[in-house]
């Protein structure tokens, strides 16, 4: 049997006729760039996300940089963050000139730890020029904004809430860009909400983040020729907002399998030596972009669930502190143990909506029998 890490045509097989369509009706009006489907999807999305603003954009990565921006980041400002991201949550820094710093995670949360970011702004000489905070809602689960926004209070901090792996998550019944200025999402198509290529979105409750924002994405402007700063350009392809206004409508069912294959590898995985399964907290309704379990020798793990057919993913194999790329931070091995640790564990297991029972068993079986193999 054969187990890719997700399998996107599943999803794609149900809404097959009406995204064609969809595709067709487009090309044959020659709606190319914004446009109703585009106005209709930012609207349509910020309903779902339950805030006032959304403002589409050309990918997750953009669409920080977009809320950096709005915000007034720039040139020796310091921004934190944690290191176990994609790198696209620190590049967006980087981009408007800011300074990267980071804390370490909650170990079992695998977001901020709140406590560490306190005691880094507690110690920190830098007070006034760091202005924002960038948590991260990793794997499908928000991090504790009630705490991360009491202390961005405290220190008179923005936040920004990179969304992109959390689509639909909440913390205490509330979504991305509730506590935060502003939240961030990604429609890479292997997202929780994917596009059928790049897209990206920034949603806030701020009537004037919006305008400007809008303004950001789209060359600086309103009208057609008057530009009254500069800008980007960064939009949603009118084909994709078209699709994405179709999935969306499929999102929340498709979230649910989701759990529920969560559920149905917990059972078959609890109690085992060796594996540890990610907690689950009443407060968090955690989306499972990825279900993410920890063991030990994690790479001989990987291979030998290979070597059966099952291919299982890294998120992240080398904290963002121990990039090449990160050299010039100084940031040195022993940093973020908590960061280190996990990045020495965590296996993402194979998850998509319509994974099968039979698959999800065969990976439990071999999985169970390679970790007690191997440790
Ligand atoms: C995917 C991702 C991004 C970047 O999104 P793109 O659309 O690929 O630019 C940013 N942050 C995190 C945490 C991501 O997973």
């Amino acid at each position: 049997m054969k187990v890719p890490f997700m399998d996107l045509s599943g999803s794609f097989n149900e809404i097959y006729d009406e995204i064609i369509e969809s595709i067709k009706t487009n090309v044959q009006n020659t709606n190319f760039i914004g446009g109703s489907e585009v106005n209709n999807f930012e609207i349509e999305y910020a309903s779902y996300c339950n805030v006032k603003h959304a403002i589409s954009c050309g990918n997750g990565t953009d669409a920080l940089i977009l809320a950096l921006k709005a915000l007034d980041i720039k040139d020796n400002d310091i921004v934190i963050t944690v290191p176990n991201t994609f790198i696209a949550t620190t590049e967006a820094i980087t981009a408007v000139g800011a300074k990267i710093r980071f804390v370490e995670i909650d170990k079992n949360s695998f977001t901020m730890d709140p406590q560490s970011l306190e005691n880094y702004l507690e110690n920190s000489n830098d007070v006034g020029k760091i202005k924002a905070i960038i948590p991260v809602h990793l794997y499908g689960q928000m991090a504790n904004m009630e705490e991360i926004s009491r202390i961005a209070k405290k220190y008179n901090l923005r936040i920004i809430e990179d969304s992109a792996q959390a689509h639909g998550a909440k913390y205490k019944g509330k979504g991305p860009g509730h506590y935060g200025d502003i939240a961030t999402y990604s429609f890479y198509p292997g997202k929780n909400l994917g596009a059928f290529g790049d897209g990206g979105a920034v949603v806030t409750n701020s009537d004037q983040l919006a305008n400007r924002i809008n303004m950001l994405s789209n060359h600086g402007r309103i009208k057609k020729y008057e530009h009254l700063i500069e800008g980007y350009n960064s939009r949603l392809d009118t084909i994709q907002a078209s699709i994405l206004r179709i999935k969306l409508t499929h999102l929340d069912s498709w979230t649910n399998l989701k759990k529920l294959k969560v559920k149905r590898y917990r059972e078959l995985l609890s109690g085992i030596e060796n594996i540890k399964l990610p907690i689950e907290t009443k407060s968090f309704d955690h989306v499972y972009h990825l279900f993410v379990v920890q063991v030990e020798n994690r790479d001989r793990v990987l291979e030998a669930l290979k070597n059966v057919g099952i291919s299982a993913g890294i998120h992240y194999p080398l904290p963002l502190h121990l990039q090449p790329a990160y050299k010039r931070l100084g940031y040195k091995k022993g940093d973020f143990p908590i960061t280190e640790n996990i990045a020495t564990k965590a296996l993402s297991l194979p998850l998509w909506p319509e994974i099968t029972e039979e698959q999800i068993n065969y990976v439990c079986q071999n999985l169970i029998r390679i970790v007690k193999e191997i440790n």
